[in-house]
């Protein structure tokens, strides 16, 4: 159906693809030889492979097609944009009608006193964004020696230097220098791997005051933001304690630091409310949007700010921008689908509807004899693979060798899921319907008993 993508057969696009295609995350050569699955459309949760097998999406594509695939509205709104006004900037005192809107409908659709946004093409864009200009906050304050950005270890906050240093992930940092200077790691609230015998809401707290600790260290008067997804998505779905972003939340404020929630993936239904912040109970000076923003029809990101953090950072220039920042097919593209987020009460769907569902079932997978956690907030979810419950231990083969076979098998099924390393971890489209949840969760059970199945027969059942 389509003359671009559907003119070769899948080998030769294999072959093109493994010549003259760099993947992200990927390496290279293994990938070369296996050959990558080639996705040729898509509509509702499926996917539809260049040999027309369908695929149960899990993951919506990459945590952001929020209301599915197949809205022609939204290509409909990008069409009319481009005859319209294909593009204009907003850097020579201009704008245009389509990033008016935007901003407009996004400072009522957020709660509380966030009603500005700086726009950038992604959400690595969004946070090196949210560096520069939280800093330049701070100058403007007369205190430019706050500098220094706490976040976590294992969090996600995009590719860039910037927001890669921000992220605490350790193979990101292990490759080309990271972190940048002037970004600082604590432990991260995941009670799981890491709460040993404390219970939960004490392990919470423990890790929010390695927040305190660090300022003690440092200094309040050279710490400038606490940056931290409510919900780290991409290291793994971990689910923080009750306690966590309360105790954040009262550190923040005694200190005089900027709180930044990344809502990239939390943002725009996933949790049950329109942001994962409502969720967790924070007001945050700064969000970070992008993904879910346009349901990943067009690449748009975010920063949205505070009342007050907008009027300082208003005084004077801020020498900051992108070609592409309010890009106005991409607006059009984002107004669309908050439309229809709206329209089609997909928010409630989740709150209400799939998310319950896929709770109850999700919840019980922790009887299976692999599964030491099951953790789910809205539509986000993981279990944790493991040889010994009790012990909520490793594998002997060491990190993500079970979760590697288990993703194998679930594509196999005809699922997307994702593994972190031991974690399975599924983000699936927010419209999924009650019937789908139940076909995603006869093959997550599939997947399981096969994986189990698997390690067993390898001699892989092992604890660390
Ligand atoms: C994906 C993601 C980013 C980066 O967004 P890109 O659009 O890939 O640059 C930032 N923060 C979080 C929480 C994310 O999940």
């Amino acid at each position: 159906m389509n003359q671009i993508t559907n003119t070769r057969p899948t080998a030769e696009l294999q072959a093109l693809d493994a010549a003259h295609h760099i993947h992200p995350f990927t390496a290279q050569a293994a990938l070369a030889k296996k050959g990558t699955l080639v996705i040729r459309e898509a509509n509702g949760v499926w996917l539809t492979d260049s040999d027309g097998n369908p695929i149960l999406d899990g993951m919506a594509g990459l945590w952001c097609v929020n209301i599915g695939y197949g809205r022609h509205e939204l290509a409909d709104a990008a069409a009319r944009q481009m005859r319209e006004l294909p593009y204009y900037n907003a850097f020579f005192q201009t704008s245009h009608v389509p990033v008016i809107e935007l901003s407009a409908r996004l400072a009522e659709l957020i709660p509380g006193n966030l009603n500005q946004t700086f726009f950038a093409s992604s959400g690595s864009e969004a946070n090196d964004t949210n560096m520069r200009l939280v800093r330049r906050y701070w100058d403007l304050r007369g205190k430019p020696e706050k500098t220094i950005f706490v976040s976590r270890k294992n969090a996600y906050h995009g590719s860039s230097m910037g927001s890669a240093s921000l992220g605490g992930m350790a193979a990101m940092h292990s490759q080309g220098g990271l972190p940048i200077p002037d970004v600082h790691h604590i432990g991260q609230p995941n009670w799981y791997a890491e709460g040993g015998d404390m219970s939960p809401e004490d392990f919470g707290l423990l890790r929010a005051r390695e927040l305190e600790t660090a300022i003690e260290q440092m200094g309040e008067d050279r710490i400038a933001a606490f940056i931290g997804e409510p919900i780290q998505g991409a290291g793994g779905v971990i689910v923080p304690p009750s306690t966590y972003w309360p105790e954040i939340q009262r550190i923040c404020d005694a200190h005089d630091i900027l709180l930044i929630a990344d809502e990239v993936i939390c943002g725009f239904g996933r949790t049950g409310n329109w942001f994962g912040h409502e969720t967790v109970g924070i007001t945050p000076d700064i969000i970070t949007i992008a993904k879910g923003l346009s349901s990943g029809y067009q690449p748009i990101g975010g920063s949205v700010v505070s009342d007050d953090v907008a009027a300082v950072l208003g005084r004077d220039d801020f020498h900051h921008g992108y070609t592409y920042s309010g890009h106005p097919v991409a607006c059009a593209v984002a107004l669309e689908n908050l439309r229809i987020l709206d329209e089609e009460n997909i928010i409630d769907h989740v709150r209400n509807v799939a998310g319950p569902h896929l709770k109850s079932i999700w919840t019980a997978f922790a009887d299976h004899a692999l599964v030491g956690e099951a953790s789910i907030c809205g539509m986000m979810a993981s279990l944790a693979l493991t040889p010994d419950k009790a012990a909520r231990a490793g594998f002997k083969a060491g990190p993500g060798t079970a979760g590697l076979i288990a993703r194998d098998f679930a594509f196999a099924n005809g699922l997307v899921m994702r593994h972190v390393y031991d974690r399975l971890v599924i983000s699936p489209p927010l419209i999924m319907t009650t019937g789908e949840i139940d076909t995603l969760a006869d093959r997550v059970e599939k997947t399981l008993d096969q994986t189990l199945a698997r390690l067993k027969s390898d001699g892989l059942f092992e604890p660390a």
